[in-house]
């Protein structure tokens, strides 16, 4: 397993969404079993991913009082 190229953020968003083809998803959980590396980035994707969704959660819980407010 000589020169296996590491996964960037883009392609372990991927696939923490289920996004990647079958083959790729099964090339990177065989991956991330032997990198740490890839381990840790993946680890801060899902931390970008969870304050992405409280954001998220946030404003819509925001917009939905200013507009009960409104009406
Ligand atoms: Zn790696």
């Amino acid at each position: 397993m000589a020169e296996q190229k590491h996964f960037t953020y883009a392609e372990l968003d991927a696939f923490l969404h289920g996004d990647l083809p079958v083959l790729k998803r099964l090339r990177c959980q065989l991956h991330l079993h032997g990198c740490p590396q890839c381990q840790g980035l993946l680890q801060h994707v899902e931390e970008d991913n969870r304050l992405l969704e409280d954001g998220l959660m946030r404003s819509l819980d925001a917009y939905k009082k200013e507009n009960d407010a409104k009406t």
